[in-house]
């Protein structure tokens, strides 16, 4: 252990920092992309396709945060909004590739690299948990699918509390859940805003895991998660 002293509780964002949201959506996506025929509808390839999804998908989910969207509008929209962007609009086929979409990610096993050999590590020394911003249904079935619920102490997900991070009060939830206060707490996440900003701002340590290292932020920093073991 070095680095972080007096921590006793490690707090985990799930997707794209345990669960890789990135590898597991992609294979869906894929599967029906194929299924839906939607190069020809789409007149462009899978990639072509995808990053103009990540594109329009981040955009919505950070209206979604701002509550100019509710999570309605999110879910059934977000194909037909890019869609569109290809000359393509039919409302019932995305709600359709929704429906598929939602029941199959979730059950995606791909984890981050060293995601299980560090939580193996850090559950010696380290009560562990999670604070996601997500939909209470997928959430459960990620951490079920991949097999990493049994680490975890509290299971925090901002829908079931009505408070979404960088909110300082989901983190104060937090450390009445656990039973402990701000400076036994570390998070770690890989978004800078929600995780690292939110957790800073309510007086918890913070690393940030990103394979890069982004040049605004001079912070605890991580690109893989073996790293932690030098933090924690
Ligand atoms: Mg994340």
């Amino acid at each position: 252990m070095g680095g972080l002293t007096n921590k006793q509780h490690v707090f985990f964002d799930l997707d794209d920092t345990l669960w890789d949201f990135e590898k597991n959506s992609e294979r869906v996506l894929r599967q029906l992309f194929d299924e839906f025929l939607l190069a020809q509808k789409l007149n462009c390839d899978f990639e072509v396709f995808h990053q103009r999804y990540k594109i329009e998908n981040k955009n919505l989910w950070s209206q979604y945060y701002q509550k100019k969207i509710d999570k309605h509008f999110l879910r059934n929209h977000r194909f037909n909004t890019v869609f569109k962007l290809f000359g393509h609009d039919d409302y019932e086929e995305n709600l359709l590739i929704t429906e598929q979409y939602l029941k199959r990610s979730p059950n995606g096993t791909v984890l981050k690299d060293n995601c299980v050999v560090i939580l193996d590590y850090l559950k010696q020394h380290y009560h562990l948990h999670i604070i996601t911003n997500g939909f209470k249904e997928v959430q459960d079935i990620k951490l079920k699918a991949s097999g990493i619920q049994s680490y975890f102490n509290q299971v925090i997900i901002s829908e079931e509390h009505n408070l979404t991070k960088p909110d300082e009060r989901i983190f104060r939830l937090a450390e009445n859940l656990a039973s402990t206060s701000k400076q036994h707490c570390v998070m770690i996440g890989d978004n800078l805003e929600s995780d690292i900003a939110g957790a800073l701002n309510a007086g918890w340590d913070a690393i940030h895991y990103s394979e890069q290292r982004d040049p605004n932020y001079s912070g605890l920093h991580v690109s893989n998660l073996l790293e932690l073991k030098s933090l924690l």
